[in-house]
């Protein structure tokens, strides 16, 4: 059985995707777990009121290709996610406009108007046994993990993993942040909600046509890697997609989870992939990498704890393209941010590199800032 699919895609053209989409599904089966009736949310990426172009989003393009897919055979399609901030009719549906989401509804998809949460209970969980999930998952037969390749701040890559934080309300994310200060819990707490949700999350798919680097998730640059991905299962897709942009599990706390829990072998090579993955790869994609620096394992405990925080990757913001507009403070789940004299200032000592303030600053004047130390060593390695 095939872990990973991965095609050549290089447009949003109608044709052209409709024909990617076909392909890519083609070697896991396609959509035969379809059935009619049955109802489908397509959980994509609608992190912020951004437009196609923008790479911040899952294009609209392959909605309306998947969408169509689905009303052929009968299901009902109803796309939904939760960014950040409120969630509520007139928030979101402003979202879905600039999006492009009324081209999905035109193309027979509903777009989710239930802005009521549901609480989870979950033993088995590694750290999330509580939390708060968008009401409309609990109303659907199947869930489609339908995500965009992009850098993050915080957690190195967003794919198929860090997609599923969608499933919680947004005005609960600055306390899920809060919660799970340290990386590795956050990155717990998002396998959770993966894992709670898995028995319906038939197929993942990510939009890597045009990705994002850079100072992602909303604020970096459009890159073109022409490819399209499927699997059954997010994690070893997210593996896929970190060797397609240069990092390694060690750069990306999900994958290092997942690693140690057995859900992925140690190297992407391990994975049965349909398709010429080399081929895909970009060399030179610009990342954050937040998390390199932070592997001194084998040091001591206090040394370790030093050269952690010496070496350790924080928010910054950049004076000359700051508006001035407070959205960071607003926004900060540790309230560590106040404004000075119209520009942010952070107390470090209480900052938790969550880095919301860097993914919602609407014009990308807040970045990742890595001590120079810690860059010529990332260099090295
Ligand atoms: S959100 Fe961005 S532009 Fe607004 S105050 Fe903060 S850094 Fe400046
Ligand atoms: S300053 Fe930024 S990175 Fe630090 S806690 Fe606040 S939002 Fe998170």
């Amino acid at each position: 059985m095939t872990d990973v699919s991965i095609v050549s895609c290089n447009s949003y053209d109608e044709e052209e995707v409709r024909t990617a989409l076909e392909n890519v599904l083609l070697p896991i089966g396609g959509l035969d777990w379809v059935t009619p009736g049955m109802k489908i949310a397509i959980k994509a990426n609608l992190v912020s009121m951004m437009k196609p172009e923008l790479a911040a989003t899952t294009h609209p393009a392959l909605l309306c290709a998947l969408v169509k897919m689905l009303r052929e055979r009968d299901a009902e399609p109803i796309i939904g996610d939760s960014p950040g901030g409120l969630y509520n009719a007139a928030v979101v549906n402003r979202i879905y406009h600039v999006t492009g989401m009324k081209q999905a509804e035109a193309a027979g998809a509903l777009l989710n108007q239930d802005f009521g949460n549901c609480e989870a209970n979950f033993p088995e969980a590694m750290v999330a046994h509580q939390f708060t999930y968008t009401a409309y998952l609990d109303k659907v037969d199947a869930i489609i993990d339908f995500c965009k390749l992009k850098t993050h701040g915080m957690m190195g890559m967003s794919a198929a993993v860090k997609n599923m934080f969608g499933v919680v309300p947004g005005t609960f994310k600055p306390e899920y942040h809060f919660r799970y200060p340290d990386h590795r819990d956050f990155a717990k707490m998002l396998m959770d909600l993966n894992t709670y949700f898995a028995p319906k999350v038939k197929l993942c798919l990510v939009d890597a046509i045009v990705g994002m680097e850079g100072n992602g998730p909303t604020q970096g640059t459009p890159r073109h890697l022409g490819a399209l991905l499927a699997s059954r299962s997010p994690h070893p897709l997210d593996l896929v997609c970190a060797k397609l942009i240069g990092l390694t599990p060690k750069d990306i706390p999900t994958l290092e989870v997942a690693m140690e829990n057995g859900w992925i072998p140690e190297s992407v090579e391990q994975l049965k992939i349909s398709g010429d993955l080399n081929r895909f790869c970009v060399r030179d994609f610009q990342n954050i990498h937040v998390r390199r620096s932070l592997q001194f394992e084998g040091h001591g405990k206090f040394a370790s704890m030093f050269v952690r925080s010496a070496l350790r990757a924080e928010p910054r913001p950049d004076k000359k393209l700051c508006v001035s507009c407070k959205k960071c403070a607003e926004i900060c789940p540790a309230h560590v941010i106040t404004m000075k004299n119209g520009i942010p200032e952070i107390d470090k000592t209480r900052c938790i590199t969550c880095f919301c303030c860097q993914e919602f600053c609407p014009v990308g004047a807040m970045k990742v800032h890595r001590p120079l130390i810690a860059r010529i060593l990332n260099h090295k390695k």
